[in-house]
């Protein structure tokens, strides 16, 4: 494994995390640390994860590996979580948060603790606000409960350097992947030259690269996969410090490190070339994410959203997006909710919420139409 330094920080990470989102919950607490565990004697040292996340049991997950770890008299390890301003908008909620998950996560600290999701700049006002999140956060690593105040984003390249600027948080949190990394790249950039660490999660787009192997396949190396060749885009470029990668097995596990001890580095070079190849309309995909997903209509936005991709990613006309949505694929968007893209009443609210600032009502009316054109054999 490697291991860079993070920012300014002392401490030496591996440059792949362990992204703590995608545990298996058919599963118990116990059998989804031992994958935790086969990661740490692997050289994972950093371990990334959130309130909620898993059905809300990944912190928990997480704790069991930890206490066995630290029984065995190992501590070489680093802890991310996170906490929303949005829910701990006061001081005292945010020190109880960073509490609870001390004591979920069965350890005595927590070294890198995230404001969580800023989507827009007011998120960071709210963190920022007197008696807000981020002066309890200061109160905590007064008092030893954090090490280092970092922040995950959404935001644009922009706003990313803005936050930044402001010089109160030691590193950032963001989804960059090797088909969306224009759209924030000037903030990468930026905190790799002014010595923030960079932490990059989603490195996998949601799952669009691994089930889209042969139409990215421009995207590899020889003798590699479009699936590896994301994964090596994040772990070896230099300016991200480590990539958060949902591990769902051991082999997953040996695969990334793998890269990271062999990968061919990408350098400024073959960005530029990768920015030639995917063009603009790579930069505004749907990552999946799913913070669009509060719809009065209770339209499956994040379903259609990724329906969509199928056309910006791969230039599918017309005619092949309403053959798609004939398809058994496209029903399971739109089942859970029995909503359609024509439901849509356009109050705007989804794309307020939007982390990659898609017209995700636009959209709709495409797919609308597409639905229309497919309505008689959908509906049977
Ligand atoms: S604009 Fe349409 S899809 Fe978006 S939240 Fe409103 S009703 Fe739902
Ligand atoms: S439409 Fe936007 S917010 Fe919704 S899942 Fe896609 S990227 Fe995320």
């Amino acid at each position: 494994m490697k291991y860079v330094k993070y920012g300014k920080t002392n401490k030496e990470v591996s440059v792949v995390g362990f992204g703590g989102l995608r545990f298996d919950l058919t599963k118990s607490n116990e059998e989804n640390a031992e994958l935790v565990k086969y990661a740490y004697d692997k050289g994972i040292n950093y371990f990334d994860t959130a309130p909620g996340y898993c059905d809300d049991r990944s912190e928990d997950i997480l704790g069991v590996a930890f206490r066995q770890l630290l029984k065995e008299g190992k501590k070489d390890f680093y802890i991310s979580t996170k906490g929303k301003p949005t829910v701990y908008d006061t001081s005292e909620k945010a020190i109880s948060a960073v509490k609870k998950s001390i004591k979920r996560l069965g350890v005595d600290k927590i070294d890198f603790y995230n404001v969580w999701c800023l989507r827009k700049m007011e998120h960071y006002e709210l963190a920022m606000k007197k008696g807000g999140q981020y002066e309890g956060l200061l109160k905590c690593k007064e008092e030893g409960l954090i090490d280092h105040i970092v922040f995950s984003s959404h935001q644009p390249g922009d706003e990313v350097v803005e936050v930044l600027n402001q010089n109160n948080f030691e590193g950032v949190t963001m989804g960059i992947n090797i088909l969306n990394f224009s759209y924030r790249w000037n903030g990468v950039d930026h905190a790799y030259k002014n010595s923030y660490g960079v932490v990059a999660m989603n490195p996998l787009s949601g799952g669009s690269i691994p089930n889209h192997e042969k139409e990215l396949s421009f995207l590899a190396s020889k003798g590699e996969t479009a699936t590896q060749a994301a994964l090596r885009f994040n772990i070896t470029c230099p300016q991200i410090t480590i990539t958060l990668v949902g591990f769902g097995s051991k082999e997953d596990i040996d695969d990334a490190c793998k890269i990271a001890d062999t990968g061919k580095i990408f350098n400024d070079d073959d960005i530029n070339e990768l920015k030639n190849k995917l063009g603009k309309d790579m930069n505004e995909i749907c990552t999946g994410c799913g913070y669009c997903k509060e719809c009065p209509m209770e339209i499956n936005i994040p379903g259609y959203m990724l329906l969509y991709n199928e056309k910006q990613m791969f230039k599918k006309t017309n005619e092949e997006m309403i053959d798609l949505v004939y398809g058994l694929e496209y029903w399971n968007y739109s089942s859970n909710t029995k909503k359609f893209a024509a439901d849509c009443i356009q109050c705007g609210k989804c794309q307020e919420e939007c982390t990659q600032h898609l017209s995700i009502m636009d959209r709709l009316r495409e797919i609308a139409y597409w639905e229309e054109k497919g309505t008689n054999t959908v509906m049977i």
